[in-house]
């Protein structure tokens, strides 16, 4: 048999062309009903009794393909395809928990999807190189145990786990105590070490207005903006808001607004259009309508995809804050580096757009996602589709069907090339 031509670029297409609709969209359905909220969105948290149910669900639906299932040390699950050659997989896939108020497509999306390839690979009777795996990653929303992308992380960094298995929950319950709970759960399935992987592309919808804004129906995920979080406290003295003259004050929200003021201006100024700068929690003493506050505490989030706007960001701030001298003190809170994606990685997902005819963009990920993890492990990239309104984590949460279907295409697509890859 010749290996090179039983490879050839017609898979990816017929791969895609046997994406079925009906099939993704009653699948995303069906998956939304578990942890359904009574105003159409879902509240599915990070390993609870719905987790589980639904990761059920889903690995009778992956043994039904022909597909052998794994788990690991974080509950992650992986569905494996088999591949012509025993070589790392290429790996796509996403997250099933969700926020409280959370929508449908949020990391389901991306799933699903996922299983669609699977199908749509066995009906066109498309065999690859290497196998496909599609992955749950575990807690990516990081609101029933912080932080986020638990199982993301771990798969990439293993010595995390141990610090992860003692945060608890809201109730008291540790990561850990539900990590034995899903083991006992699926005792049938093999535990494996973690394994090297030849790819990861995740399709996800975009949880924000620009696809949809440039009426454009594919995002080609160039990498994920970094962040600086900070919190600034700003004192004062409190006095009585009746007898005190407004020449004598030292009053702390008169400051924080100033400062707040400054750091706005400075953000923009530096970042453009790309900025993104949020004073999103406040804390006021003694927080009474008839006392001069005494201190206003409040938080800085900005983000953007240059690591030398960050970098700048960072030497203004102390700037901006310097003036003021011991009345205002910064502390940082936390950050992350922008990501970059792999070049051939964002060209697999731009080839596939293209062999669709498809309409897409670069476009920079404002949210964080389990790819930001894996691309420090391997070949990685995002495909997006557009946001109804720009609205995410919120139950009203939707994608047209049309763009669904296209954006499966395109993973599919894709998928078939990086699995057909010989190195
Ligand atoms: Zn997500």
């Amino acid at each position: 048999m010749n290996m090179t031509s039983s490879y050839d670029k017609t898979h990816a297409l017929h791969a895609a062309e046997h994406v079925d609709p009906a099939r993704l969209i009653g699948a995303i359905d069906a998956l939304a009903t578990i942890g359904a909220r009574s105003d159409g969105g879902v509240d599915r948290p990070a390993l609870s009794a719905l987790d589980i149910e639904a990761r059920r669900t889903l690995i009778e639906r992956a043994q039904t393909l022909g597909c052998t299932v794994t788990t690991d040390a974080c509950a992650n699950l992986f569905f494996r395809r088999a591949g012509d050659e025993d070589l790392p997989p290429v790996m796509t896939g996403s997250h099933i928990d969700t926020q409280p108020t959370g929508g449908r497509l949020d990391g389901a999306y991306g799933v699903l999807a996922g299983f669609e390839c699977l199908a749509a690979l066995a009906d066109a009777g498309v065999r690859t190189r290497r196998p496909l795996e599609v992955a749950i990653w575990t807690n990516e929303e990081g609101s029933r145990f912080q932080p986020g992308a638990m199982g993301s992380s771990t798969f990439v960094d293993p010595a995390r786990l141990d610090g992860f298995r003692t945060v608890r929950d809201a109730a008291g319950v540790t990561f850990g105590a539900t990590l034995d709970a899903h083991r006992t759960a699926f005792p049938a399935l093999d535990t494996r070490a973690p394994q090297h992987a030849h790819a990861f592309i995740e399709l996800h919808i975009e949880q924000g207005p620009l696809l949809e804004l440039a009426d454009t129906p594919l995002g080609v995920v160039t990498g994920i903006q970094g962040v600086r979080w900070h919190s600034v406290r700003c004192m004062g003295a409190a006095a009585h808001a009746g007898t005190t003259p407004m020449a004598v004050r030292r009053d702390a929200m008169t400051l924080a607004v100033r400062v707040r003021g400054a750091i706005e201006a400075c953000a923009l100024a530096l970042g453009g259009d790309a900025a993104r700068i949020t004073f999103g929690s406040w804390n006021i003493e003694p927080n009474s309508i008839n006392t001069i506050p005494s201190t206003v505490t409040f938080t800085v989030d900005f983000r953007h995809p240059d690591p030398a706007v960050l970098a700048r960001f960072d030497a203004a701030l102390k700037n901006c804050l310097a003036p003021h001298g011991a009345d205002v003190r910064l502390e940082p809170l936390f950050e992350h580096a922008p990501v970059h994606f792999a070049d051939t990685a964002i060209a697999r997902v731009h080839e596939a757009c293209d062999a669709l005819g498809a309409r897409s963009q670069p476009i920079v990920s404002g949210a964080f996602h389990d790819a930001l993890h894996l691309a420090k492990v391997c070949a990685t990239a995002m495909i997006f589709v557009p946001s109804r309104g720009g609205i995410s984590h919120n139950p009203l949460e939707a994608t047209d069907d049309a763009d669904l279907v296209l954006g499966t295409r395109a993973l599919a697509h894709c998928l078939v090339e990086l699995c057909n890859e010989a190195r």
